[in-house]
C-alpha cells in the first residue's frame, strides 16, 4: 500500500499543509495566513487534510518550523517571527491530537532535505541550501543526509564592527544580504533625499517598498536600486565564501523571494566569492537556483516522517 505523510512548513507569514507520498509527489496541499491564532489554523489545516484522506495510509506529521528548535524535546526555542509557538510543546501537542508520530526540523533544513529528495539537489550528496528572503537560513546536506545541525547561517558574522543583530550578534549574513536589509536601506536612503525611481513605485509610501520594486527599478536603470542590489550581493558573496572555504560543497542551492533578482544579486554574489574563496573549491562548486521552490519546505518535512520511522537514510 502506498505511503503518505503530512508535511508541514510553518514560516513567519505563510502555513502550508500537504500531503505527502514517499516518492515526494503532493497529492493536495493547503495555504493559509501564519500571521494570526498560527496554532489553531495550524490544528484546522491538519484536521481539514486528515479528514478529507481518511483511507489514505498516512505514517506521521513532518513539520518545518522558522526558528531555532529543541529537536531532543520536540519544541522551538526561538522564532522571531512566529512568537505565539516559542516554547510550546509542538510534537507532544500534535502527537496527542492526531495519534500520530510527529517529527520538527528547522525550515531551512527541511527545505533541504526536499530539494535533495525530489529536486535540484537530487545529484549532490554534499550541498548547502540557502534561503533568501525575510531574513537568511541555512540548511546542509552532508554524504547525503541531512546534517544534524542548527546552520543558521544568516547569522554568521561577516563584520565584526557592524550593526547588531536581532539575534544579539554583530554584522550577521542577514543584517547586509536578505530582503529585510535591503528595504531599510532603501528607506534610509530615500529619507534623506536621495533620488530615485523608487520614490514613485509604492503608491507613494516608501514603508510599502518590496524587494520586487528594487528589481524592477534596478532594470530600469535606478542608481540607488542597482546599488542596493549590489551591495546586498557582495555581502552574500562573502558568506558564500566562507561556506565554500568551510564546507567545499558541490553545490550551493539557492530559493526565496530574493533569487527573482538573480542577474543582479546571485550574480555579484558569486563573482565576490569568486574573489574569495579557495579557487579549487570555488571552480568545483556549482551555484544554481532551487527547483522545488517554496514547496521544498512540504516535501521535506514529509521526509522527515519517512526517514525517522524507518531509521535509514533518504527514502528512494
Ligand atoms: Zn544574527
Amino acid at each position: 500500500m502506498k505511503k503518505f505523510a503530512i508535511g508541514i512548513d510553518l514560516g513567519g507569514t505563510n502555513l502550508r499543509v500537504a500531503l505527502v507520498s514517499a516518492e515526494g509527489e503532493i497529492v493536495r496541499k493547503i495555504r493559509k495566513t501564519s500571521a494570526e491564532r498560527v496554532f489553531e489554523t495550524l490544528l484546522e489545516s491538519i484536521d481539514e487534510l486528515s479528514r478529507a484522506h481518511v483511507g489514505d495510509n498516512i505514517s506521521g506529521i513532518g513539520l518545518g518550523v522558522a526558528g531555532l528548535i529543541d529537536r531532543n524535546r520536540g519544541r522551538v526555542f526561538t522564532s522571531p517571527n512566529l512568537r505565539a509557538i516559542e516554547g510550546l510543546d509542538l510534537v507532544h501537542e500534535l502527537k496527542t491530537r492526531f495519534g500520530m508520530p510527529v517529527f520538527i526540523e528547522n525550515d531551512a533544513n527541511v527545505a533541504a532535505l526536499g530539494e535533495k529528495v525530489s529536486g535540484a539537489g537530487r545529484g549532490f550528496n554534499n550541498f548547502v541550501l540557502l534561503t533568501l528572503g525575510t531574513g537568511i537560513g541555512g540548511g546542509i546536506i552532508h554524504k547525503g543526509e541531512l546534517l544534524d545541525v542548527s546552520a543558521e547561517v544568516g547569522h554568521m558574522s561577516i563584520n565584526a564592527e557592524g550593526e547588531k543583530c536581532q539575534c544579539g550578534n554583530i554584522g550577521c549574513l542577514e543584517n547586509y544580504a536578505s530582503a529585510r536589509a535591503m528595504i531599510s536601506r532603501a528607506i534610509s536612503m530615500l529619507e534623506k533625499g536621495q533620488e530615485s525611481l523608487l520614490k514613485e513605485c509604492c503608491k507613494g509610501s516608501i514603508y510599502k517598498l518590496t524587494p520586487e520594486d528594487i528589481y524592477k527599478a534596478a532594470l530600469e536603470g535606478d542608481t540607488l536600486s542597482r546599488e542596493i542590489l549590489r551591495e546586498a550581493g557582495k555581502a552574500l558573496g562573502v558568506g558564500l565564501a566562507n561556506l565554500i572555504n568551510i564546507l567545499s560543497p558541490e553545490a550551493i542551492i539557492l530559493t526565496g523571494g530574493l533569487i527573482g533578482a538573480w542577474n543582479i544579486y546571485v550574480q555579484e554574489a558569486i563573482k565576490e566569492a569568486s574573489r574569495r574563496a579557495f579557487k579549487d573549491l570555488v571552480d568545483s562548486v556549482k551555484i544554481i537556483p532551487s527547483s522545488l521552490g517554496d514547496e521544498a519546505g512540504i516535501v521535506g518535512a514529509a521526509c522527515l516522517v519517512f526517514m525517522g520511522l524507518s531509521r535509514t537514510n533518504l527514502p528512494r
